[in-house]
This record gives C-alpha cells, sequence and structure tokens, in this order.
C-alpha cells in the first residue's frame, strides 16, 4: 500500500510546472528594465516548486506520510507571508481601469496598469 499518494503525485507531475515557471523566467530576462520585480517572484515561485518536488521525493523515498506535507506547506505559507510583497505581483487587471491586462503585462511588466494608464501615468509624471 501506498503510505504517500499526495508526495508520490507531486513526484511523478510536478516536474512539469517547475520547469514552466524556470521557462517564463528566462523568457522574462529580456523584459529586465519593466519586470525585475516579477523576474524574481516568478523565480521564488520556481524555487518552491522545486522544494515542494524535492521534498516529496524525500518523503517518497524515505515512505514518511503525506502529513508532513502541511508542515512544507504552512513554513512556506508564513515566508511567502512576510515576503508578500516580493511574491504576490501579478494582477489580471489594470490597478486604476481595472481593464483585464494582456499576458505580456501580467508576466513581465512591475506597474500592473495597462498601456493607456502607463502612457497617463508618465504624461503626467513628465509634465509636473
Ligand atoms: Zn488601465
Amino acid at each position: 500500500m501506498n503510505v504517500n499518494p499526495v508526495a508520490s503525485l507531486f513526484v511523478q507531475y510536478l516536474y512539469y510546472p517547475t520547469v514552466l515557471v524556470f521557462v517564463v523566467t528566462l523568457i522574462q530576462r529580456r523584459h529586465m528594465q519593466e519586470g525585475f520585480r516579477k523576474r524574481y517572484a516568478t523565480l521564488y515561485i520556481g524555487l518552491f516548486l522545486l522544494a515542494l518536488w524535492g521534498f516529496s521525493f524525500f518523503l517518497v523515498s524515505y515512505r514518511l506520510s503525506d502529513f508532513l506535507l502541511l508542515l512544507f506547506a504552512g513554513a512556506a505559507g508564513v515566508l511567502a507571508a512576510f515576503r508578500r510583497e516580493n511574491v504576490f505581483l501579478f494582477r489580471l487587471t489594470c490597478l486604476k481601469c481595472r481593464k483585464r491586462l494582456q499576458i505580456r503585462e501580467v508576466l513581465f511588466d512591475d506597474s500592473n496598469c495597462c498601456p493607456v494608464c502607463r502612457a497617463e501615468g508618465e504624461g503626467s509624471r513628465g509634465g509636473s
């Protein structure tokens, strides 16, 4: 009988999202000027996934209980809560007009504003 079905599932399938997140980090490298903070947020998320994968692998290898994953999730949650301004940067809607953002703005632009609001912001900044 499998003592850790959840960890086994993570070991089997967490590889793909982890690689995907690191590929996104590599793509974000080209947008360093406007998306520096988001690149680091993506890197933190990738490191979390990698750590979760490694921890699941550890649990499966030593046949330890899945409940230890809760401990890991708690530790990761506390860490993320303390560093939330560095991790939870991704918004799907514009901060000013609530318009839906393009995937490019969601992933590569730190301002979280649509092009119209960004242009307005830059215009008012330049004018005053
Ligand atoms: Zn806007």
